[in-house]
């Protein structure tokens, strides 16, 4: 059995096919979904999840993902990507400026669809914004957000593999996924 990710953002893909490297194979459909409006990622995860099985009609998994800050009130929060696209790193820094408090989350929605419907699947990780950005691994947000002194940027893809909001909510999906469909993945490949 195969699943198929649907996303436009490559980096995503690479990470959920370095999860389940020699457990399940991961095909990517670089298909841009619209988004319908929500505060909440796992509602923003299904209406894509349906709207790319409308599409494609193959079990597939989509990802969407929010980041809250606190100082500012969770923004900003499931528009990540319109605000990264914004005003990027240097923006949420300068918005950061002279902030005490600089806690955050990631958090991750892992939605997937097959004929029989749809299943979310969250993880979360806390963190802080840093004062400057720093490392070069990664994408988005990594470089400003830190997971005890290293930001995500800098710890590498292996390690934020292990930890991520992306990690946590796939693993979740992965434990669902094995018992499920026990009968129909191949685990030699
Ligand atoms: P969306 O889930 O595609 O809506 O992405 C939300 C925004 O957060 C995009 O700008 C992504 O680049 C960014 N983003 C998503 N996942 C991560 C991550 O794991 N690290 C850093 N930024 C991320």
């Amino acid at each position: 059995m195969k699943i198929t990710v649907v996303t436009s953002n490559a980096n995503k893909a690479a990470e959920v096919a370095a999860f389940f490297h020699g457990a399940v194979e991961v095909g990517h459909i670089p298909l841009d979904i619209p988004e319908t409006r929500s505060e909440d990622v796992g509602e923003i995860a299904l209406g894509k999840a349906r709207y790319a099985f409308g599409q494609l009609k193959t079990p597939l998994i989509v990802d969407d993902t929010g980041l809250f800050i606190n100082a500012l009130n969770g923004f900003p929060g499931p528009y990540a990507a319109y605000v990264q696209h914004a005003i990027g790193n240097t923006g949420i820094l300068k918005l950061m400026e002279g902030r005490v408090d600089r806690t955050a989350r990631f958090t991750t929605a892992i939605a997937f669809t097959d004929e029989n419907g749809t299943r979310v699947f969250k993880g979360s990780l806390e963190g802080r914004i840093s004062s400057s950005p720093r490392g070069d691994s990664g994408f988005g947000y990594d470089p400003i957000f830190e997971t005890g002194k290293k930001t995500l940027a800098e710890i590498g893809v292996e390690e934020k593999n292990r930890i991520s909001h992306r990690a946590k909510a796939l693993a979740a999906f992965h434990d669902w996924f094995l018992e499920e469909f026990r009968d129909r993945i191949d685990t030699n490949g």
